[in-house]
């Protein structure tokens, strides 16, 4: 079975260069790539009569060669083959092969082939077509030839030989994660054939049943491998807290808590004060103050001696939270570190120090927080900030930090509610539906660029009320190109638009010293404008910026527009956003339109997911979850089935110790990757 885990580099068919294309769309054993399921099948079953093709369309025909000619060569060196063949209609059809020498002296006069290529008019005989560079097929081949999905280097044909190696080791390892008695009585094929099915099908039905399977499989794994992180977590507290009065810090905060806020409090200080470790997810749209939120769980473990630790998913992001916990607990004599990738060695050395001796009480940073040279004193409490990204394997590492430390995650994904039961399974969910008091929603805009002048006047009028703006600009994070974008966008601004107010850029190419500076001078308000990339989307908080102007907003998902959005709003000063969008399809003029009519996070996500589909909500690795290929196949009647095989297989089994269940194991497993 080791065989199906193996490096896929150890495969014969594999070479090294192919090995690194496969490590680079996160294929790393033959296992997987039986996972790597075909886009579509070409169709080679029925060969059409020559006289049936259609002109510059590829197809499929039978025919027979009635002569070949002698190779002819092109002033650029290039070699032409050229044979004459025709269909049993008689229908005359030349072929022409450029340079394959091969791939011609493999066809004979006399001989039938199947052949499937391009339909071309021949241009130096009249009324006859031409077949160009076709691909032979043999008779006994199968006929129905998966293509996969198109990825740099990786052809269809290289991928059909590296999967026709995997198939083999499946037949010989008779790999199997469902034993035939819990299958059976779902009518459910076996994983082999199922394998065999999906890449090399005889017909259309195979590939639907084997589809079902893998759905089934995928769905089983997914439910198994939240039970096992549920299960595990159950254990006790190796933190025990008392319950401490939060009294001294709601009475500094400079505002009224919102009743969901005191309720997640509740909640979490609850949980901190249990026998089990906390595993909860903090959930609330964009502004609605999960930070307050963080900073009361931290202030409950500091009083209680425990250190704990904030993760943000930024550098810009980690500086802004310290500044905050700084202002609000520094009072209470609670030390707070800053850890980010940009220290110096020295100042590293000094708070790992502080660290590993406990008198640092509160560590907030990047994903720095986790390196192995960091030495907790007694780390309680842990929590990840990832806005809407959701990184299982970041939250899980950073847990394995010390005994089982209370986790807490806080997302601003409003996913909808059942989604939300797959995606966090393995969590107890804190909501904070309600935004802080003196809010007004903000009023947004569709424009076409025609209106940009005129949009222009409207930012400056907000700027001369003593407001900030950002404007963003769509580009490829981390690219030449976005660097480009943004720089030739704030150059107009300067000479054109807004002539005389303080213009910074922002954007993925800086180095993290850089952002941090120009954030640090937008907060400050040193700058009026901060002209940008989506860098920005990330949680940053300056109350003060009440205009956001979006380039090129219909090349944002709807969601992603809600984030970036949810930038400004963030007092009670009336904010606006304003989407620019020069190419409007039927349906992007309706999603941006949605945008224009609500603020509610929940009511877009849901739309949102309704225009992506579930598969691909699921499939972007950016939620962190183990990627459904499959998900839109699952159906009510599938999902209580799975729950029924779940239960068989858990009741006896919970963490699929036993031999029998060492397939499942390991499937489920690479599932999860290190989170399990
Ligand atoms: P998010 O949930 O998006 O992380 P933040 O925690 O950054 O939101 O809060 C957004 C803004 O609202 C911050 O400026 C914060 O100080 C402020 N805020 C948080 N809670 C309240 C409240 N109850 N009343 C008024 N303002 C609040
Ligand atoms: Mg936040």
């Amino acid at each position: 079975m080791q065989r199906l885990f193996q490096p896929i580099g150890d495969l014969k068919s594999v070479s090294k260069k192919r090995n690194a294309l496969y490590q680079k769309i996160g294929i790393h054993t033959p296992y997987e790539l039986l996972w790597h399921l075909p886009r579509t099948y070409q169709d080679y079953r029925e060969p059409v009569p020559v006289a049936d093709t259609i002109i510059g369309m590829s197809a499929t025909i039978k025919v027979k060669i009635i002569s070949k000619k002698n190779p002819v060569y092109t002033r650029s060196g290039m070699e032409i083959f050229q044979a004459e063949a025709v269909d049993d209609a008689d229908t005359r059809i030349n072929i022409t092969i450029f340079n394959q020498k091969f791939t011609f002296q493999g066809l004979s006069v006399g001989n039938d082939y199947i052949l499937s290529g391009r339909i071309k008019e021949d241009p130096y005989h009249d009324n006859c077509r031409m077949i160009q560079n076709p691909k032979i097929l043999s008779d006994e081949k199968n006929p129905l030839e998966a293509v996969y999905p198109l990825t740099a280097g990786l052809t269809s044909p290289m991928i059909r030989t590296n999967i026709k190696e995997c198939l083999a080791i499946l037949d010989c390892v008779n790999f199997e994660t469902i034993p035939p008695q819990l299958r059976d009585p779902h009518r459910i094929v076996s994983l082999t054939k199922a394998f065999h099915d999906i890449h090399q099908p005889e017909t259309l039905e195979q590939v639907a049943d084997a589809r079902r399977r893998l759905a089934f499989e995928e769905q089983l794994k997914l439910e198994l491998g939240l039970h096992m992180l549920k299960m595990r977590s159950k254990v006790k507290t190796d933190y025990p807290m008392q319950d401490v009065s939060m009294k001294p810090f709601l009475d500094c905060l400079p505002f009224q808590l919102t009743d969901a806020q005191l309720q997640a409090i509740a909640e979490i200080t609850q949980d901190l004060s249990g026998d089990m470790p906390m595993n909860r997810l903090l959930q609330g749209d964009v502004g609605s103050g999960k930070t307050a939120v963080a900073m009361a769980a931290c202030y409950f473990c500091a009083q209680n001696n425990y250190q704990s630790v904030l993760m943000a998913p930024t550098e810009i992001l980690a500086e802004q939270h310290y500044q905050t916990f700084c202002n609000f607990l520094e009072k209470f004599g609670i030390e707070i570190v800053l850890l980010t990738g940009s220290l110096t060695p020295k100042q590293k050395k000094l708070r790992y120090a502080k660290i590993a001796d406990g008198s640092a009480k509160i560590i907030i940073g990047t994903h720095a927080v986790f390196q192995k040279a960091v030495t907790y004193c007694n780390l309680g409490l842990v929590i990840t900030d990832e806005q809407h990204r959701f990184g299982v394997a970041q939250r899980d590492r950073l847990a394995k930090k010390g005994g089982a430390p209370h986790k807490l995650v806080m997302s601003a994904t409003p996913i909808p509610r059942t989604l939300a039961l797959v995606i966090y399974g393995d969590l107890e969910i804190s909501i904070l539906d309600t935004m802080p008091s003196g809010r007004r929603p903000i009023q947004t805009y569709a424009i076409t660029g025609k209106m940009r002048d005129r949009a222009m006047i409207f930012v400056k009028n907000e700027l001369v009320q003593g407001r900030q703006a950002y404007i963003v600009c769509p580009a490829i994070e981390d690219s030449d190109a976005d660097l480009k974008a943004v720089t030739a966008y704030a150059e107009l601004c300067e000479k054109k638009f807004l002539k005389d107010w303080n213009i910074a850029v922002l954007h993925g190419q800086m180095t993290a010293q850089e952002k941090d500076d120009v954030m640090g001078k937008f907060r400050n308000h040193e700058i009026d404008v901060l002209i940008c990339t989506t860098v920005v989307e990330v949680g940053v908080d300056v109350p003060n910026a009440t205009m956001m102007l979006i380039e090129d907003a219909e090349r944002f998902g709807l969601s992603q527009l809600h984030q970036l959005r949810g930038r400004v709003g963030r007092s009670d000063y009336q904010s606006y956003c304003i989407l620019v969008t020069e190419h409007v399809t039927d349906e992007s003029r309706e999603r941006l339109r949605l945008l224009c009519s609500t603020t509610d996070g929940f009511e877009i996500a849901e739309a949102d997911l309704k225009l992506r589909k579930a598969g691909d909500f699921f499939g972007s690795r950016q939620h962190g979850l183990p990627p459904m290929r499959l998900a839109e196949l699952i159906d009510d009647t599938m999902l209580n089935e799975i729950q029924e095989i779940r239960e068989t297989l858990t009741e006896q089994d919970v963490f699929l110790e036993n031999p029998e269940n060492q397939a499942l194991f390991c499937s489920v497993k690479e599932l999860f990757r290190e989170d399990l």
